[in-house]
């Protein structure tokens, strides 16, 4: 059969087929057949939403154009139901069916990911709408009763809620004027409103730099076709504002847009930019959007009335209608790795989606990643690049701490430097970061008297002491338990001793110093929405706070213009460990914290405490030399054959049984591919040996950029049989090799 059709009529009886994708962890599609009285007049197509029975359920899959097979056809069941949504277009299909395949899952649980949605096909609820009746009557007007009817003069029908709010009565009111028969209700469906976003608002003027970069980034908008953008730029040189623009040219075409951020709380600020540029909001797809508004909002995508979404990586997954450009913002940020269920990087994969879109999408960094700058260089991505701050504002000065000398008092983490740099900037009315990349009050706490040291019982890691509300937790698995006065093992009293600073700890050194400042602490405890983000970021901005403490959760693309100060506890964090991204890593998280200082008409200060001043990634950051730091690193991975030069895969195998994963493991290890050009790592056990109760071996693969390792691997899979109480994970191009 043809790839465009889905159904087939079996010759003879004149029953019509069709296959369907259920959102289940299987490849393969369903038949089923088509009944006559399926309503929509009784055509199937490619992409229609239909209900079907499954064993005893019943579920919503997607019809889907492969290859009919038909088994057994006398047991085939009838479609229960054709769904009036709109059809997921075939680029999705052909996405969906590319994801899979690449990542190596199954082609149900990538499309799970475009329908994740509780109740999505649920009807949306009706609502009560009131109106004035036809029916002239006589009553008492009151003052109240006055002002409902006010309303009415310039509306037609209005919903309780928004009379009550603007008519400011209750609702005994509104019960009175019906009973009267002053006013009449009926229910209507609620429908979603999206508003179109206004690109005829001007946006500001442009630099010279940022203007030719809009133009051209417009002309792409405006041929089409695919094309991938990087706009490389320092903080605060208007990468956002350039690409508005290019958005803007998208929306007049009637196009619709994808903006992913890496972190959805750092969208407060970035919604309030996009509202001042287009006079709306864009609607929002993170986790914390409520299952109602997941629903419209899907819905609305499909429909093609959602024009700009904005959101974190699984929004690269919605059913688009006629998507017009994607923008991936911070795309160096580890995040839009999802490395749960299924695994796959949102980044790249949105790159893909582009290309099968026949779209541009544009990568936007101050500090890329050496993938993508890799790609800039051999010319496969295009590159534009923003050289200045915008309204001459300064890059920061950063200097490097040697903590040998700069020692802080004994106990104490806070070098002399900062302190009185800090003492300087709170003098001026100006504000302060000190920067520490790690929750909690001490990573580690151990017996003095014994050496017990404190260990999470499902997992291969120390408890973290949070001392605010007295409990040891596991990072990892979220176990916790109240911090105990004795020690579990030699019941020694008052001998806990804590290892190491938290931000908490940090925090308290400061109260110590500086008794009378406005801190703020910011970590992802009292972080965790976009609500009490915005609250906070607000408050930073409004000057209510002298000092921030805070994780990497506020050390993201945010713009504060009186923060002149920033001081890194421990610049080293993250240097260690044989990641083979660690270094890069370290200096894109240390450069970004940095570009927080001084954005505005203030320069910035930045102090890197650090026990290896002498690393290159100190020395980078000191000597503002990004080009050479990146041509080290590319060099490195070259010399290597290391992505991107050549493939990498991780595969973990898990289980509650120990000896049955290592079991698993040897048979894996014995089979694995002797092809040249393939090399196996492995069995070993992960750094994380055991995770939620689970204990976890793996293997790396590393192979020849010309080899197709995804097929060696699925041959490789296939040649093995793995006990099913041992969870198999393909981990394609990793960054976690935990
Ligand atoms: P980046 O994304 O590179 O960090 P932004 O686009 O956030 O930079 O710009 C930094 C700040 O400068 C923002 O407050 C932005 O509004 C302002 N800005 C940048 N370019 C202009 C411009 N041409 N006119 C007015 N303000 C600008
Ligand atoms: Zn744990």
């Amino acid at each position: 059969m043809s790839k465009k059709s889905a159904t087939i009529v079996d010759q003879g009886s004149e029953i019509k087929y069709a296959n369907v994708l259920l959102p289940l962890p299987f490849s393969q599609t369903y038949t089923y057949s088509i009944p006559d009285n399926l309503g929509m007049c009784n055509s199937i197509n490619p992409g229609d939403f239909v209900r079907v029975p499954f064993g005893s359920r019943e579920i919503i899959g997607v019809v889907w154009d492969s290859p009919n097979k038909f088994n057994k056809l006398d047991r085939i069941k009838p479609i229960l139901e054709q769904l009036s949504v709109s059809r997921m277009p075939e680029t999705t299909r052909r996405f969906v069916e590319w994801v899979s395949n690449y990542n190596m899952v199954s082609l149900g649980l990538v499309l799970k990911m475009t329908m994740n949605v509780p109740d999505l096909f649920k009807q949306p609820p009706e609502e009560s709408i009131f109106f004035i009746s036809d029916t002239i009557v006589d009553y008492k007007k009151t003052a109240a009763r006055s002002r409902v009817l006010n309303l009415f003069t310039t509306n037609s029908h209005l919903s309780g809620p928004l009379i009550r709010q603007e008519a400011q009565v209750s609702s005994s009111v509104l019960t009175g004027m019906l009973k009267l028969g002053v006013l009449s209700k009926k229910k209507v469906q609620q429908t979603s409103q999206f508003e179109d976003p206004d690109w005829q608002k001007k946006g500001p003027t442009l630099s010279t730099e940022q203007s030719i970069i809009a133009q051209n980034l417009r002309k792409k908008i405006i041929e089409g076709g695919f094309f991938v953008g990087l706009i490389e730029g320092v903080p605060g040189s208007g990468k956002t504002e350039v690409y508005l623009e290019a958005i803007c040219e998208a929306l007049k075409t009637g196009k619709q847009v994808l903006v992913l951020l890496p972190e959805i709380t750092l969208s407060a600020q970035w919604l309030r930019r996009f509202e001042m540029r287009f006079g709306c909001t864009p609607a929002l797809w993170h986790s914390e959007v409520t299952s109602a508004n997941r629903r419209k909002t899907w819905q609305a995508v499909a429909r093609g009335e959602a024009k700009v979404i904005v959101g974190a990586r699984s929004a690269l997954f919605l059913p688009f209608r006629s998507l017009g450009v994607v923008v991936i913002d911070e795309e160096h940020d580890q995040s839009f790795k999802q490395e749960e269920g299924v695994i796959y990087n949102a980044r790249d994969m949105a790159v893909v989606r582009s290309r099968m879109e026949k779209i541009p999408i544009f990568l936007v960094s101050a500090t890329p990643s050496l993938e993508t700058l890799h790609n800039a260089k051999s010319g496969k991505y295009t590159k534009f690049c923003l050289s200045q701050r915008y309204a001459g504002a300064k890059l920061p000065s950063i200097e490097v701490l040697d903590m040998r000398i700069s020692r802080p008092e004994r106990g104490k983490w806070i070098s002399p430097e900062i302190i009185d740099a800090l003492r300087k900037t709170f003098k001026s009315g100006e504000q302060g970061l000190l920067y520490l990349n790690r929750r909690g009050y001490a990573p580690l706490t151990l017996c003095q008297d014994c050496g017990y040291r404190f260990q999470c019982v499902k997992c291969t890691a120390w408890l973290v002491e949070h001392r605010f509300i007295g409990q040891l937790q596991c990072h990892h698995c979220g176990y916790h338990t109240q911090m105990p006065k004795e020690c579990p093992n030699c019941k020694a009293v008052d001998r806990l001793h804590a290892c190491g600073p938290g931000v908490e700890r940090l925090a308290e050194e400061v109260r110590e110093i500086f008794p009378d400042i406005r801190m703020q602490v910011a970590v992802s405890d009292n972080l965790n929405s976009v609500g009490q983000a915005g609250a906070l970021v607000k408050k930073i901005e409004e000057r209510e706070v002298d000092l921030v403490v805070g994780t990497q959760i506020i050390a993201k693309g945010y713009h504060f213009p009186f923060l002149t100060l920033v001081g890194v506890i421990d610049a080293d964090i993250g240097l260690t460990g044989g990641d083979i991204r660690a270094l890069e890593r370290t200096y894109q998280l240390l450069y970004q914290v940095a570009g927080r200082a001084g954005r505005a008409s203030r320069v910035g200060k930045v102090f890197l405490q650090t026990f290896s001043p002498e690393n290159m990634v100190m020395q980078a950051l000191k000597d503002g030399d990004h080009e050479t730091f990146v041509q080290k690193m590319i060099d490195d991975r070259e010399a290597h054959s290391m992505p991107p030069f050549g493939r990498l895969a991780g595969i973990i195998l898990s289980g509650t049984d120990e000896k049955l994963v290592k079991e698993a493991s040897n048979i894996l290890g014995r089979t694995a591919p002797r092809e040249s050009g393939i090399i196996t790592l492995g069995p070993a056990p992960a750094p994380l040996a055991l995770l939620r109760g689970k204990y976890r071996i793996r293997f790396l693969i590393k192979s020849q950029k010309d080899i197709n390792l995804q097929d060696e691997m699925r041959k490789w899979l296939r040649r093995t049989s793995i006990p099913q109480k041992v969870r198999i994970q393909v981990d394609i191009d990793p960054y976690s090799f935990m």
